[in-house]
């Protein structure tokens, strides 16, 4: 409240305390893309000659990013995974009214852009709920882990089949900083060590992933789908409700409330550590190609995703590929 421009002396609609800096509307989403543009240049995460698909959840930080990237002239498309969450509830389900939102953008943007649906359902027969309800004991975590894997599967398979070099998640800064935190707490080098804000190209069939707002807080984000004019789904996953990965964003919270720019802290001197050999002699895991789908998987035989599908419980001679 009460803060000037920077740049202006306007009204300012944000205050940035981590880099003491209060911005009005149009100073804002000027610094925005701007530092995204930087961001993108510095990391060598895309250039304009490629393709890029955006995966869009439909929440502020996807179309948000979408937005952004066409704004700064790069070819950008959009993919929705329709993971089916909540079908049944017809127009209140969570997974339709976020299609709804990034059918919408998409929409105000299809002059420039093309926009993809993949329904989980339509290809594979059953919703992730379905799937992942299948075998002992439905914990969430379990949810989580199975609605996590089929996004990534689905994803690499749909930006390879259909030609695309780049794909680009709305991952921010308090989502990088909590799954840290995450991983750390439990010592889990391996993820640590494949946690990067760019992840390269294989032959094996991996597309270049990249992560352009990972420098942004969770509040910049939903301040530029704002004051952009982008509506978004507020909501947060049915499923994702008590999730650890919360519980830590909200101890970041109160520690960055108690001292400003511990996210950024936290996490750019992880990535600095490791390219200064935290961990030394590290060497990607080999990778094969799935029997069945053909996707990059470390595992002989059928990749995760393959026999996640498969259990025991439904055939899968129906299965067709999108
Ligand atoms: P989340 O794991 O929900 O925090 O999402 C992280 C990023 O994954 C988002 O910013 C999107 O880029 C992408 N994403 C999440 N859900 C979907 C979805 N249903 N379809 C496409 N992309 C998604
Ligand atoms: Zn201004
Ligand atoms: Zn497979």
């Amino acid at each position: 409240m009460g803060y000037r421009c920077r740049k202006c002396t306007g009204q300012s609609v944000i205050n940035m305390r981590q880099h003491r800096l209060a911005l009005c509307g149009d100073h804002f989403i000027e610094w925005v893309q701007k530092h995204t543009a930087e961001f993108i240049r510095k990391h060598r995460m895309m250039d304009t000659e490629d393709r890029i698909l955006v995966a869009v959840s439909g929440g502020k930080d996807s179309l948000s990013l979408w937005s952004i990237l066409l704004d700064l002239g790069y070819q950008a498309d959009g993919i929705y995974i329709d993971l089916g969450i909540d079908w049944d509830l017809a127009e209140t389900g969570y997974s339709k009214r976020s299609l709804d939102y990034a059918l919408a953008f998409a929409h105000s943007v299809s002059s420039r852009a093309r926009f993809h649906v993949l329904d989980v359902k339509g290809v594979y027969g059953s919703s992730v709920k379905e799937i992942a309800s299948r075998g002992p004991a439905g914990a969430r975590r379990k949810f989580c882990s199975a609605c996590g894997l089929i996004k990534r599967h689905e994803l690499n398979r749909m930006a390879r089949e259909l030609g695309y070099t780049v794909l680009a998640t709305g991952h921010n800064l308090d989502d990088e900083a909590a799954v840290l935190m995450g991983n750390a707490m439990n010592w889990e080098i391996d993820y640590m060590k494949r946690q990067a804000l760019v992840l390269p190209s294989s032959d094996t069939g991996l597309i270049k992933k990249v992560k352009p707002l990972a420098r942004f807080y969770e509040r910049e984000m939903a301040a530029y789908a704002i004051v952009k004019g982008i509506p978004y789904i507020v909501d947060e996953c049915p499923f994702s409700e008590g999730a650890t990965s919360l519980g830590y964003k909200e101890i970041l919270n109160s520690m960055e409330k108690n001292s400003s720019g511990t996210k950024l802290k936290f996490y750019f001197e992880f990535l600095k550590a490791k390219k200064k050999g935290l961990f030394p002699n590290h060497v990607p895991p080999e990778l094969g190609q799935c029997e069945k789908c053909g996707e990059p998987t470390g595992a002989t035989g059928l990749c995760a995703f393959c026999r996640l599908i498969e259990r025991p419980g439904r055939s899968i001679d129906h299965i067709t590929q999108a």
